[in-house]
């Protein structure tokens, strides 16, 4: 038996299969535009570097990561395709940047700088993309900075400018205004460049709910995150979501169970007294595996036998109990969905964000590494 968490009663199941069909999906639908896959943060807690092999399968013809960490790991699982990290990296990362042949997104003089001066020491040719800031106001270079930018860049032979790309602030609400100025700006900036002959092979603009949103912001290629993993990006673009399936199951399974009588009740704060004899079963994962403590106060419960059952009481860190009411047939070692299908149920974590007040972005990047992913 190992000693890491693949041998616990508690599991995400991550079918790539689905991943290539959402791959594929959106692929049919941008094309001409490329696709390249955004698998930082884990793969949004999917895995990275099964996702990045099943993207690529699917035809997506480079990898997004945000941090340099994150490429190098792909780059070590043997992966040749094309990684962008997704902001500026501090300078002292420029060499390993450079060794792994990643290419860097910059945004600063200072950030060309160091990276044209490493990729000349090791005798290399630095690959850029340009961000620029379109309206988001995180990263990235001012609209009327970005030519002189390229300019100074121009002026080392050790830097190859490879792409221009901006990122929207509010695609998942497609007729909000901020959009199309947003991409005013950013086609005010590439028709300034191209009148210059500064003509990069990549542009891009699109996250999930702009690619599949709207065509005039897919450019060369878009850049695409969460629709891969069969989650919405936002209510917003719901319909255009039909036929993404969710790739990601968290399963576990009853560890105990036990008879509690009418006026007793479960867990911390012993909140919740039940009415008549109620069978609770114990299931071992809890709030630092990922399920948020809030969802035990919401109507979002879990499948078990086939049947949604809801949550007996506070989700503790390792722990949760479910409310099984007077079905006895309940059993140790009886398989536990939380996220997932079982019979002809579904619970999906859009819910549990819906439920919790957040997005399911942070539901699946919210799995903690306790949870051991299987592959199917
Ligand atoms: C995370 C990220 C994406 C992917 O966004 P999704 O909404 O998950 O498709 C795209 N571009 C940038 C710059 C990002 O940071």
């Amino acid at each position: 038996m190992s000693a890491d968490f693949s041998s616990r009663w508690a599991w995400a199941e991550v079918h790539t299969g689905l991943i290539q069909h959402n791959v594929a999906i959106v692929a049919e639908r941008v094309a001409p535009a490329k696709v390249w896959a955004v698998v930082k943060a884990n793969a949004y807690g999917h895995g990275a570097i099964p996702v990045a092999h099943a993207a690529l399968n699917a035809g997506a013809e480079g990898l997004c990561v945000a941090l340099m960490d994150e490429g190098v790991a792909l780059r070590r699982a043997g992966i040749t395709a094309p990684i962008l990290v997704l902001s500026e990296q501090p300078a002292e990362l420029s060499e390993l940047l450079v060794g792994y042949e990643l290419t860097a997104t910059v945004t600063t003089t200072r950030g060309v700088a160091v990276l044209a001066n490493a990729a000349s020491a090791a005798g290399k040719v630095a690959r850029v993309h340009v961000k620029v800031d379109t309206g988001m106001h995180r990263v990235g270079v001012a609209p009327r900075e970005t030519l002189s930018l390229i300019r100074f860049m121009q002026s080392f032979d050790s830097v190859l400018l490879e792409g221009v790309y901006t990122h929207f602030a509010v695609a998942d609400s497609p007729e909000h205004p901020a959009n199309i100025e947003q991409l005013r700006l950013f086609n005010e900036v590439l028709t300034e460049l191209a009148a210059h002959s500064i003509e990069p092979p990549l542009v891009h603009a699109a996250n999930s709910a702009a690619a599949l949103a709207n065509p005039d912001s897919r450019f060369s290629m878009v850049r695409l995150g969460i629709a891969m993993y069969g989650l919405l990006p936002g209510d917003g673009v719901k319909e255009l979501c039909r036929g993404l399936i969710p790739a990601l199951a968290l399963k576990s399974r009853v560890s105990a169970v036990r008879w509690i009588e009418a006026g007793e009740a479960v867990s911390y704060g012993l909140r919740r007294p039940v009415n008549a004899a109620t069978l609770i079963a114990t299931v071992p994962l809890g709030y630092a595996d990922g399920v948020p403590r809030a969802l035990g106060e919401t109507t979002v419960g879990v499948l078990l036998n086939g049947v949604p059952r809801q949550f007996a009481g506070t989700i503790t860190m390792d722990q949760l109990m479910i409310d099984c009411g007077s079905d006895s047939s309940v059993m140790v070692g009886d398989e536990v969905v939380l996220i997932g299908r079982q019979g002809e149920h579904v619970v999906t974590a859009d819910e549990w964000a819906n439920a919790t007040g957040t997005i399911g972005y942070e539901i699946v990047c919210g799995i903690s590494s306790r949870i051991g992913r299987r592959y199917q």
